[in-house]
Order: C-alpha cells, then structure tokens, then sequence
C-alpha cells in the first residue's frame, strides 16, 4: 500500500511527503486522530518512504525495503503497543537500548508507538528523556486518538500531524465498491463507522460486529429485570476487550442519541435504524437523566481500563443505568 492508496488524509499525507522532499524529517511525530481514519497505516507507509530504495516521496512497493516493511519484518521497523495494560519503562528502555545500534540495511530505523496515550509515569519519563536527545537517523512516530493523555512535555517535543475523520461522501465513496448505496445496510454503515474507513471496512466485512451491536441494542430497548443484569454481566464476562469496548460504545451511542433527540437533532442520530424506539424512550427520559447514563458508561469504560473486575463493574454499570430512567421496575 502507498500514501496513494490511504483515502481522505491527503493534508497529513502531504505534509509528510513535502518533509521528505524537502529531507527536513523530524525526529519524532504524533499522528492524532480517531481510530480507524489511516493513522497506523500512514506510519507504517512513512517508514517505507523513509526507507524506500527508490527515494521517492512515495514507496515504490517493489523493492527489498518496502517489501520488507509490508511483510512487516523490516529490520529497521521497530513497534511498541500498549499490552496487558500500559506501555512499560521496560519497553522504552529496549527503544533506547536498540537506537544506539546503527542500522540494519535501511537509511532510518523507524519505532512506531501505538497507544501513546497509555504509558505509565515512568515510561513517560523515560520516553521524554530520548525525545529530548533524538538518536540520529531514527524516527519515532507516537500515534494515539487524543492529545489530552500526553504529557506537554512530550507533546512539545513531537511534530503533530492530524488525522480527520472521513466526510459522508468519501466513505460512501469506500462503500459504493461493496455494497449498493442506496441499500439500509449502507445508511447504517455509514452512520455506525462515523468517518472510520477503517470502522467501514470492518462493519462490511465482519458480520459479527453487527450482531453483537444487535444483541446489545436488544438489552437497552427492554427494561432489565435484576436477574438479567446479574445475568447479562456474566454473560458479557466472556468478551474480549475489544468486543467489551465495543458493546460500551453502543451502550454509549444509544444515551448520546436519546440525548441528541431531546434537542431536536434527528440528523445527528447513529442509531437510526432504531429510530421509533429511540423518539420513544426519548421523552420519557429527562436531559439530565440521559448525562448521567453517559457518564456512567464513560466511568465503565475507565474502570475496565483499570483491569477491575468486569463483572462488578458492569452489574454495577447496569444498576446506575436503571436509577438514570425515570420509572425503575
Ligand atoms: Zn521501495
């Protein structure tokens, strides 16, 4: 894949691509933006120009470098993530350790850090150090979805490059090679990936998405008895994280919804496949109701960041949510 080919990021890509003509590459770059919009694969595309044997402003995708990097096992490709919980000083220490080295075969080594946002004090700290002396010929790319997590200190020390959002018609653009555009599947899709080509992507290709928003959709249309609290938390104690973070998200675009409602802001919608029902609890809802459920399921989602346990949490979630309506069985 080559810059070309990543849709809807053309000001990022551009900057990026000046930088390497102009050979002003800086030591460090934060890619900020919300999930799925291209961040990672910029990156990883940033690497291979870097390192492209061509020395173009775009990769070539043909020769050894770019082929390597594509494959993923570029030697001069490094990654960090965030894994059972924060980045770890550990981790930053094998970044500096691996920096001293000289490169392998390629012109930069490359460290891509994804989950930028979650790095323990320490880790920080020690992350700022290197930022504050960039090795020479490396190349360090943070990449979260906000800037508000970030020490100012490291933020400081980056070059930010912002990734938007898609606009409707550019991932109606994505979805027309799919699916028919005037089919409810696309209207839903498009409402659901909210500017994610990435969200789109999935949304078409992995039907399970869809039917674990369905099922949880079910349990928020219907007023819970306790025992089904008790019982869905069980239940939901079997998903991955991702599957978890994503039945939150549709808990919290349901109330986000409802919420938009009150104030008139039919088009805003996510869920509008659920409208009826949506206009419907909408009124027996009050506004200041429908905050406090966010907040609620803002406050699930941290607490499951803190690996406490999910079955509490989320009976405990489902429990809040009940005082939030305004009739509780
Ligand atoms: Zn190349």
């Amino acid at each position: 894949m080559s810059f070309e080919e990543i849709k809807g990021q053309e000001r990022a890509i551009r900057i990026l691509q000046n930088e390497v003509a102009a050979e002003s590459i800086s030591g460090a770059y934060l890619f900020i933006g919300p999930d799925g919009v291209g961040k990672n694969l910029a990156a990883l595309n940033f690497a291979k120009v870097l390192n492209c044997k061509e020395g173009m402003i775009d990769s070539c995708d043909r020769c050894s470098s770019c082929q390597k990097i594509d494959r993923l096992c570029h030697p001069d490709l490094r990654s960090i993530e965030a894994k059972e919980g924060p980045i770890k000083i550990e981790q930053i220490r094998t970044l500096k350790r691996e920096s001293a080295y000289s490169l392998y075969e390629g012109k930069k080594k490359v460290w891509i850090i994804r989950d930028a946002d979650k790095f323990t004090q320490e880790a920080a700290n020690s992350l700022l150090k290197v930022l504050e002396e960039p090795p020479p010929r490396v190349v360090i790319i943070l990449i979260s979805q906000t800037k508000e997590k970030l020490l100012p200190t490291i933020l400081s020390r980056c070059e930010t490059i912002l990734f938007s959002p898609l606009s409707s018609s550019q991932i109606r653009e994505i979805l027309k090679t799919h699916v028919p555009l005037d089919s409810p599947k696309a209207r839903l899709i498009e409402k659901l990936a909210r500017g994610r080509v990435g969200e789109a992507i999935l949304l078409l290709e992995n039907k399970e998405v869809l039917n674990l928003r369905e099922k949880t959709l079910a349990n928020l249309e219907g007023n819970l008895s306790l025992e089904q609290i008790f019982q869905l938390a069980q239940n939901w104690k079997g998903l991955s994280s991702d599957q978890l973070e994503r039945t939150l998200d549709v808990i919290l675009s349901w109330f986000r919804d409802l919420l938009i409602l009150k104030q008139g802001g039919d088009e805003w919608v996510i869920n509008h496949d659920r409208m009826d029902r949506l206009k419907e609890q909408s009124e027996k809802y009050s506004s200041s109701g429908l905050s406090k459920a966010i907040e609620v399921v803002e406050a699930t989602k941290r607490y499951l960041g803190y690996r406490l346990s999910t079955v509490l949490t989320l009976e405990d979630m489902w429990l809040r949510l009940r005082e939030c309506q305004p009739t509780t069985i």
